[in-house]
């Protein structure tokens, strides 16, 4: 069976020009003592925005690791798909993050719903989650399975799909429920489990919606006290799973939205550390911030490039953030103006957009708007690719550095 190592990122490279620069900085982990497999994820959304293929993933991911001489295991996540965008990842994935958010909520046939229930009737009362029980009455399993089981059973649909099309225990498989409204309680994570095992999905990694919110490419906002008792308690409730439903031995969580969340990198490290689970971190639009914060550096044509993505984003602004309003949040009054931009040294321009809290000239709205506004580059085509080309130098260092320092390092290293 493909197995996923213990500790793994997700990388997103949306214009597939940063897997060696991203590729090195798992290199400097591995430097450093700490195995951190690379996963390069993309969605379909992403592809669509983009205008590209899945297949440019893989190719861009083979590439850098033959260009670098990686030894060590690294994947290809088809990332969000559902039955009807699966097909099109098929052959160049071996990472399949099924996403059944939409199901959730969806009622399910009420003899399926008994059947579960009356299956795992023995789990109340037996099952004691960090020195506490965790009380499974029936009427809560009859809640958990009316609300959640529609979306397992839509999961193993999926996964069904991917093994005829791939041979079982070829690929990797990830369920995610994180694009959903309501946060899952570790209580219902437990339950969701049992779903998952009866469903014969052998899931790897299991991408539950957090408490607090996890907005694109900037900080977590939250109650940071309450997200590392949950975080915990999840952890906890996956080992207790693994050996109740002979679910996966490396089962483990998976983070989306997982850039950029500096303030709860310590809570799940030091969690991580102390339960022996493993982790995957999923970062994406973290690096196209990156290469536009390369193109400013570098100054001249890249910083007018990087000016020009900025003007149309804000002129965008409505049409970039629909498909994102969940995952933002945006004050229009904190965005300067693209006149104002426009009069900005590339030293500015860097400061408003690296993600660098303790800057009072950082400007998380103005993040934000071009982390959305990656269909602006991607209209410009080549325009925009060949300037990554000539810039390449300070996108890649800051790419690397990025990844390495803010994210792998202090979760990951040491
Ligand atoms: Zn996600």
């Amino acid at each position: 069976m493909l197995t996923l190592s213990k500790f793994s990122i997700g990388v997103g490279d949306r214009f597939a020009h940063q897997a060696k620069a991203q590729l090195r900085a798992c290199m400097l982990a591995a430097g450093h003592g700490a195995e951190v497999v690379p996963v390069w994820n993309k969605s379909h959304r992403e592809h669509t925005t983009v205008g590209s293929e899945p297949r440019s993933v893989r190719a861009a991911a083979d590439a850098a690791v033959r260009e670098l001489g990686w030894t060590k295991p690294y994947h290809v996540d088809a990332d969000h798909i559902r039955l009807n965008t699966v097909d099109g990842f098929l052959d160049s994935s071996d990472f399949f993050t099924i996403d059944v958010a939409d199901s959730i909520g969806q009622p399910a046939d009420p003899a399926a719903v008994k059947a579960f229930t009356d299956r795992h009737a023995d789990l109340d009362g037996k099952v004691t989650i960090l020195g506490r029980p965790v009380p499974t009455p029936r009427a809560e399993l009859e809640r958990v399975a009316g609300k959640y089981l529609r979306a397992v059973q839509d999961a193993g649909a999926i996964y069904r799909k991917i093994a005829a099309a791939k041979g079982a225990g070829t690929f990797i498989t990830e369920v995610s429920m994180d694009e959903t409204d309501s946060p899952q309680t570790p209580t219902e994570l437990l339950i969701i489990l049992a779903a998952i095992a009866d469903e014969g999905i052998p899931v790897q990694t299991i991408a539950p919606k957090f408490t607090g919110r996890f907005n694109k490419g900037v900080d977590y906002v939250g109650d940071l006290v309450q997200f590392e008792r949950e975080f915990r308690q999840d952890l906890a409730v996956i080992a207790f799973a693994v050996g109740r439903f002979g679910l996966p031995k490396n089962l483990k969580l998976s983070v989306h939205s997982g850039s950029d969340k500096f303030s709860i990198y310590g809570p799940i490290r030091r969690a991580v550390r102390e339960s022996g689970a493993g982790l995957h971190v999923k970062t994406a639009g973290t690096t196209w911030l990156e290469e536009v914060i390369g193109l400013a550096e570098a100054g001249g044509a890249g910083l007018e490039l990087a000016k020009e993505i900025y003007a149309k984003a804000i002129k965008k602004k409505d049409e970039l953030c629909a498909p994102y309003a969940a995952v933002i949040d945006i004050d229009a009054a904190k965005l300067p103006s693209a006149d104002e931009v426009n009069g900005w040294s590339s030293g500015q321009f860097v400061a408003a957009l690296r993600h660098d809290p303790t800057n009072p000239a950082f400007n998380p709205h103005l993040r934000q708007l071009i982390h959305v506004g990656y269909k602006v580059a991607a209209q410009m085509g080549e325009k925009y690719t060949k300037m990554l080309e000539a810039c390449e130098e300070s996108i890649a260092r800051n790419v690397t550095t990025n990844l390495y320092e803010r994210h792998i390092r202090p979760l990951f290293v040491g």
